[in-house]
């Protein structure tokens, strides 16, 4: 039910738990797709949205997995028609994310038609090798056909995953795909470090000493990757994220907050630019503490104050929507100075860092006054800039920003 003291929450993810198979590396909540319960899943998904539609008046929205695109025409017509007529239109950034294997002429201009205007392709890699080991379903040959079907539906916006430290990935074969990814012309660029989480076929097959990680290229790659980006005319605006400062066609800059890149090819002290037009609104909500919801197995949602988690189990999750109740697991509601302490952790991760004045209207709290001892010692390992406005991460900071980062959590 709608909170009449507070505005209605402005971000909607909704989670689509089914892979054509799964990655060697994926932790995330999803299993291969079976009709039956991915039509299940979808039914449910239709009744969750109805249960806190009153509350949601969507900014932005996104559509993550698993992998959305794996639905077919019907069923996106099913979840379409449900957010129209529940009067969730109108987010000025609707993402779905889309695995290359799975993206059909038609799919990507009926997700256009109904208001989905970005799209993020997840890509990882261009090298077939590489591909093969991640144990991805899709070709580098695909990447670029789904690529120009996009572009054909009309989608102004999309943005390339790509992962680097790839186990056997050498230097050379990571600037091959970064200038191939490049040269596609998205407009976001999201590259992640290959993490190793329990309970995937990688991380077995690191504790089984089948090969090693190479911490140094994996730094250097990093490094490559900003250097390379930035010659592009990408600005990086996150740890992994980067942005065009511009929309296509225009030269209007972005308006929103302020972002400067930190480290020692650059000036600390630089006076900050923009966020660029082109960053994904919906993770920095995320990153700066903004309440979203949450729907489909084992999403999260955050609102007012109140953290709560749904089953990662489908069948559960449609069992539990079907006697019309949400599919709550866990509920947390956070102490106030846990909650700042997050928000500052999480706002890190951005390269304009925390501005005072926006932390303390976000929190409630002054940084200064409560993680004073955890900047200096930031500042000192050089890893932090504390500017007279704002606290933020130098660019070797950013490099290890998970670790600056879990200093502020209380
Ligand atoms: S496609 Fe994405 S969600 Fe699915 S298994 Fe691979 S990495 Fe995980």
């Amino acid at each position: 039910m709608p909170d009449t003291d507070h505005p209605r929450v402005a971000s909607l993810y909704v989670h689509v738990p089914f892979c054509a198979r799964k990655c060697e590396y994926c932790a995330f909540y999803s299993e291969a797709a079976r009709g039956e319960v991915v039509a299940d899943y979808v039914v449910a998904l239709v009744r969750e949205l109805e249960l806190v539609a009153a509350d949601l008046q969507p900014r932005t929205v996104f559509f993550g997995g698993g992998t959305p695109s794996l639905l077919t025409l019907q069923q996106w017509e099913q979840i379409l028609l449900a957010v129209q007529r529940l009067d969730l239109l109108g987010a000025g950034e609707w993402t779905v994310e889309c695995n290359p294997a799975t993206v059909s002429a038609e799919k990507a201009r009926l997700l256009r038609a109904h208001g989905v205007n970005r799209v993020s392709l997840g890509v990882q890699s261009l090298d077939g090798a590489l591909l093969d080991r991640l144990g991805r379903v899709h070709t580098r040959e695909q990447v670029f056909k789904s690529f120009d079907l996009l572009r054909q539906a009309g989608f102004a916006n999309l943005n390339v995953d790509l992962m680097f430290g790839i186990p056997g990935q050498t230097m050379a074969r990571w600037r091959e795909t970064l200038g191939e990814a490049l040269a596609l012309g998205s407009e976001h660029l999201s590259c992640y470090e290959v993490i190793y989480e329990e309970d995937t076929p990688l991380f077995e097959q690191l504790r089984a000493g089948q090969f090693d990680v190479d911490e140094d290229l994996a730094c250097a790659m990093y490094e490559e990757l900003v250097e390379r980006a930035a010659a592009a005319g990408f600005q990086q605006y996150e740890v992994a994220n980067f942005a065009r400062p511009t929309r296509r066609g225009t030269e209007a800059p972005a308006e929103a907050e302020e972002v400067t890149p930190g480290g020692p090819r650059s000036n600390p002290s630089a006076q900050p630019a923009a966020i660029p037009a082109l960053a994904c609104q919906h993770n920095v909500n995320y990153w700066r503490g903004g309440a979203f919801y949450g729907l489909g197995p084992s999403a999260t949602s955050y609102v007012r104050g109140v953290r709560t988690k749904n089953w990662s189990n489908t069948g559960l999750y449609c069992e539990q929507l079907a006697c019309g109740s949400r599919p709550v697991e866990s509920r947390e509601a956070l102490a106030p100075l846990s909650r700042a302490g997050e928000t500052a952790a999480f706002g890190l991760r951005l390269v304009a860092g925390w501005p005072f004045e926006e932390f303390q209207r976000a929190t409630r709290f002054d940084l200064r006054a409560h993680w004073r001892g955890e900047m200096e010692r930031l500042v000192e390992k050089g890893w932090g800039h504390w500017a007279p406005d704002r606290f933020r991460l130098t660019r070797q900071g950013l490099r290890f920003a998970d670790a600056a980062a879990e200093l502020f959590l209380r």
